[in-house]
């Protein structure tokens, strides 16, 4: 299969505290991996720094995406070269609405103007597929949305934007049990042999409708374990205390 990501001992910091010490991920096209772990791990850091967010300093290692070495690039560069991150917590956009929100990011990576009224009816499309009422394109990015809204807003922009490699960090949490399918669902119809998925979590409801090639357990900003799904039953029966001593 054809590598997609490949993550070499990369050690990162936030404000001069080091969260990631020596990570080490591949993921190739077609597959779906999930990264779980403790809160405070270093889940939503490592996303960030494949992402590329200044915030957060890669002090060692490289990180190589579609054969280019990224670890120096900035987020636009590396969102135009297919890199999309969805967020733990959503920020609203007072102002902006969603369709224009979209549509903007999608001129942005793709460098063409997509036609209007093509785009409002692709948008319509995907809003229809993920039972998100049509009236929120007109609405202020993420303004009054519930927490289950928010995340099908992201959906919804991964599935607009199409990028290679989609990180979903902590899709899951707060959602009741129809956003989950609804989202996971999503992450299904978006998932092909060409592109790969992300899966952060710290809890299983949404890996009951995926079906990730790879689970690494993430433990005090190291993958202490690899394995595939069965690791998810493994960590719900043994609990993540069982790992830590591996850390
Ligand atoms: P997870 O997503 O696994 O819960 P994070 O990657 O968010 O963990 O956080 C890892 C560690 O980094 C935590 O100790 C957290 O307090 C710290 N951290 C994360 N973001 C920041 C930040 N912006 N400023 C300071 N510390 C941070
Ligand atoms: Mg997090």
């Amino acid at each position: 299969m054809a590598e997609l990501l490949r993550v070499d001992n990369v050690r990162a910091s936030i404000e001069e505290k080091e969260i990631l010490k020596g990570i080490n991920l591949t993921i190739n096209k077609g597959e779906i991996h999930v990264v779980m772990g403790t809160n405070g791990a270093g889940k939503s850091t490592l996303a960030n720094v494949i992402m590329g967010n200044p915030a957060y300093e890669v002090t060692e290692g490289s990180i190589v995406f579609d054969g280019e070495n990224i670890t120096e690039e900035a987020v636009n560069d590396r969102a135009k070269k297919g890199i999309f991150m969805s967020f733990q917590h959503p920020i609203s956009v007072p102002g902006i609405t969603v369709e224009n929100f979209i549509r903007t990011a999608k001129n942005t990576i793709t460098g063409e103007n997509v036609r209007a009224l093509a785009f409002k009816k692709e948008l319509k499309a995907k809003m229809e597929e993920l039972s998100f009422d049509t009236s929120y394109a007109n609405r202020y990015v993420n303004e009054g949305f519930s927490g289950g809204e928010r995340k099908k807003n992201e959906i919804l922009q991964m599935s607009i934007l199409n990028p290679k490699l989609a990180i979903l960090d902590e899709t899951d949490s707060g959602l009741d049990v129809d956003a989950v399918r609804i989202v996971s669902e999503g992450v299904n119809r978006f998932h092909n042999e060409e592109n790969a998925v992300l899966i952060i979590t710290h809890h299983n409801q949404i890996l009951q409708k995926l079906q990730p090639n790879y689970v690494h357990i993430l433990i005090d900003g190291r993958i202490v374990k690899t394995g595939g799904p069965e690791l998810v039953r493994e960590i719900e029966e043994k609990g993540y205390d069982a790992y830590k001593n591996l850390a």
